[in-house]
């Protein structure tokens, strides 16, 4: 049997409190992530599975525990969240395990410690797909489905993932610390899990900031780029390690359009357009609560580098989507246009690189089309198109098709879901069984409840 250690009980009691597993009722295995859990050297049998994922076997060395943190939700400060409906088994091969679904703890509030069936395969299915497109994400190691029935306006199942993530510290975890005398012992803490490279620097609770700020720029840069939208983007949603964290009512847009999945946000806060301004609100937060740690000038310093890497990062990868790999003038202004009738002409986002990719028809103003070629005879066309076949996915994880592997699981058939995953950890190559299910569907942004 693997063992694990609990690194984070280290940091004292303040920062967790030791919790149960409430098992659910009448459990079975959806689906186990076998490449990751090979990766992480976990190999077991469906019966092993289904008893870790519910809680009824422990992991050699499992403390099960859960962690407190804080965070800015719409805006508003809210003192003491924490895990609600995690727990963390251990830490394997780097990768710290938590299930979440696991049942009431001590920092559910109000709720009752579950998750949704439905929402733990889109978590399950979209942390894999940001994986394989290249984004810094928690990853999903095994599903528990349950016959188990939780309410959420109305009775539905539920179900418990296994998750994986090098960090879990959130920006809301330096939010609940702030102005305490533990706030020194996270930052260390941070620093050796996330920022290793810094330690023993005299300036490195700055330098661990500006690490901070740098990350989440590029993940940001990452999502627009690709067309995710996270849908929550709280404070207390955002790892101090860079990676995406918490699918919710998330999208990945298919139509070209600033879109809000989340259909509770009335205001429209964590809209697709929005995702920088809001992580930029985030990082000011965090830096509020480094204070007693870090001079106010240096934390305005690293703020202030938001914008410029944000800019540079995301103007990267939009160079390489198009098979721009020379320096030209007028590049940006070619990308600002595109994505201007991109917008007006409602163009699905993904298909319209694709199409591009593969010199397919374009249903785009002939004018771009006819700068860009112009534009492309200053390229080795053999190497723009490599990276291109690279960097623009055949398949993303699009609404209608999640939704019907979910409704197929909750029928007791999960080979949609199994699909699903496979056809995201291959997102550039075609699949043409796949597609044999991909046809005559319109393709549109889906909106979602946030009620998970
Ligand atoms: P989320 O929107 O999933 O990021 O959750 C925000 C906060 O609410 C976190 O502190 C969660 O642990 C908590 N939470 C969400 N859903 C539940 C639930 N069903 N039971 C207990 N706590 C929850
Ligand atoms: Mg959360």
């Amino acid at each position: 049997m693997v063992k694990v250690t609990n690194p984070y009980l280290e940091l004292g009691e303040k920062f967790y409190s030791f919790e149960k597993i409430t098992p659910l009722n009448r459990p079975y295995l959806v689906d186990v992530n076998e490449r990751f859990a090979n990766e992480l050297g976990l190999d077991f049998s469906q019966k092993e599975w289904e008893e870790i994922l519910n809680g009824k076997r422990l992991l050699e060395g499992s403390k099960p525990f859960s962690m407190v943190y804080a965070g800015h939700q719409f805006g508003y400060f809210v003192p003491k969240l924490g895990d609600g409906r995690v727990v963390n088994i251990g830490k394997i091969n780097s990768y710290h395990l938590q299930l979440k679904g696991s049942g009431v703890n001590s920092y559910s509030r109000s709720g009752d410690g579950r998750a949704l069936f439905r929402s733990s395969v889109r978590e399950y299915l979209a942390s894999e797909a940001m994986f394989y497109l290249g984004v810094e994400t928690t990853r999903g190691v095994a599903l528990l489905g349950a016959e188990h029935q939780i309410y959420r306006e109305e009775w539905q199942k539920a179900a418990i993932v296994l998750r994986a993530s090098r960090s879990w510290v959130r920006f809301g975890t330096f939010e609940y610390f702030a102005n305490s005398k533990e706030l020194e012992a996270l930052a260390n803490y941070v620093i050796g899990e996330s920022f290793s490279f810094l330690e023993g620097e005299r300036d490195r609770y700055f330098l661990m900031f500006m690490e901070i700020v740098k990350r989440s720029a590029r993940l940001v840069a990452k999502w627009n780029s690709i067309g995710f939208v996270h849908g929550v983007l709280n404070s207390d949603n955002c790892l101090v390690d860079g990676s995406t964290i918490d699918y919710g009512p998330f999208a990945f847009l298919e139509v070209y359009e600033d879109f809000t999945p989340n259909r509770g946000d009335k205001k429209r806060r964590y809209s697709f357009g929005r995702q920088a301004l809001i992580m930029k609100y985030n990082l000011n937060m965090l830096a509020k609560s480094l204070g007693g740690l870090i001079e106010s000038k240096d934390l305005v310093y690293a703020l202030l580098l938001f914008d410029s890497i944000y800019v540079e990062e995301f103007f990267r990868l939009m160079k390489r989507k198009l098979g721009f790999l020379e320096e030209m003038e007028g590049d940006i202004e070619l990308i600002v246009e595109l994505l201007e009738i991109l917008k007006k002409d409602k163009v699905d986002y993904s298909s319209f690189f694709y199409n591009l990719t593969y010199d397919k028809e374009l249903f785009i103003e002939k004018r771009w089309i006819k700068k860009y070629k112009e534009r492309m005879r200053m390229e080795d066309i053999t190497k723009s198109k490599e990276i291109m076949r690279k960097t623009n996915p055949r398949y993303i994880l699009r609404g209608y098709i999640l939704e019907e592997a979910i409704e197929r699981g909750l029928n007791g058939d999960f080979s949609l879901i199994k699909r699903l995953k496979e056809v995201v950890q291959s997102p550039y190559e075609r699949d043409l069984e796949f597609e044999g299910l991909l046809k005559e569907k319109k393709w549109q942004n889906i909106r979602l409840s946030c009620s998970s």
